[in-house]
């Protein structure tokens, strides 16, 4: 697999101004694409997936499938979703998937509720084109957001098929370079949130950002994320300020990362989430920081700690 990051900031894009440089870590909202053998699997739509459109539509994305693995519905993670060209291809097909909000359970049961979640996001008069007009074919898959839920999905000559765990016996005589496993995660953050654990060829990745450790590590993450090769984890903030008024806001700490990875046993951590607050020279900073807080630590998984940076790719 391979891990591309085109948007890795939090909560605003952060443009680099005068006396205020963003551009060695990146000032876009967050947005990964992965590629998983035949698997073209995009995490999260911010402003970074503007870039990503454009990208794959240079490559010459037409009559082509997409899975679209959405954390969540706050605006750092859906607003680049209009200015997606692939979305506009009508010969293109998108498999997106979300979880139902509390306040959504059990309402409308006929319509998905992440197609209604993505349409009140771009809708009139907030946006001129509404999602449902999106002229792509798009497939809706919403999740619990307390349990985690496993699906699989199938290609089949260059089309994807969805499998639900009940028949994932369906996987098992197909080539396993034609299979992916995902894993939801719940996470702890206003609203709800879940993370993802893809496995493909026996390599994973788990994305859990936007995720408050709190003052224990997320033991759903422990045991869902255990052993994994890569995991994205959501750094946001400084210890400072998360003693202070941004507790409770959703996010962690770089060193809250190291523990969680530590204590999931992922061979190698990968920070996100960065503070729209935070320039250039306060990530390395904190990216400093946050190598020698691993170095101090008993076990050697993670052995890697990195921010991540806009543009850049990881071997999975
Ligand atoms: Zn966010
Ligand atoms: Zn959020």
């Amino acid at each position: 697999m391979k891990l591309h990051a085109f948007g890795i900031r939090g909560s605003l894009p952060s443009p680099s101004t005068r006396g205020f440089k963003t551009s060695a870590y990146g000032g876009n909202t967050t947005s990964y694409y992965l590629e998983a053998g035949p698997f073209r699997i995009i995490l999260d739509m911010g402003s970074g997936a503007r870039p990503l459109g454009n990208l794959l539509m240079s490559n010459g994305v037409i009559g082509k499938s997409f899975i679209f693995l959405l954390t969540h519905y706050h605006s750092d993670h859906t607003q680049g979703i209009g200015f997606f060209v692939p979305l506009y291809i009508k010969a293109n097909t998108f498999h997106i998937h979300g979880f139902t909000p509390d306040e959504r359970r059990g309402a409308d049961p006929i319509r998905n509720i992440v197609l209604q979640c993505l349409e009140e996001q771009q809708s009139s008069p907030y946006f001129p084109v509404p999602h449902v007009s999106l002229p792509a074919e798009k497939l809706y898959q919403a999740h619990d957001r307390m349990f985690s839920e496993v699906f699989y999905y199938l290609h089949r000559d260059g089309r994807y098929m969805y499998i639900s765990e009940k028949e994932s016996a369906e996987t098992k005589s197909a080539d396993p370079k034609d299979v992916a496993k995902v894993t939801t995660i719940p996470l702890s953050h206003p609203n709800g949130c879940i993370g993802y654990r893809i496995d493909y060829m026996n390599k994973s990745l788990a994305f859990c950002t936007d995720s408050e450790p709190l003052a224990f590590t997320n033991d759903r993450i422990n045991t869902l994320c255990k052993d994994v090769d890569l995991i994205v984890l959501d750094g946001q903030y400084t210890a400072k300020q998360l003693r202070g008024q941004t507790q409770t806001f959703g996010h962690g700490t770089p060193e809250l990362c190291v523990d969680q990875a530590v204590a999931c046993g992922a061979k190698r951590l990968l920070i996100t989430h960065f503070d729209p607050g935070h320039d250039d020279a306060k990530l390395k900073e904190m990216e400093e920081a946050c190598i020698a807080y691993l170095a101090k630590q008993k076990k050697k998984t993670p052995a890697i700690v990195e921010f991540a940076r806009e543009g850049r790719t990881w071997e999975i």
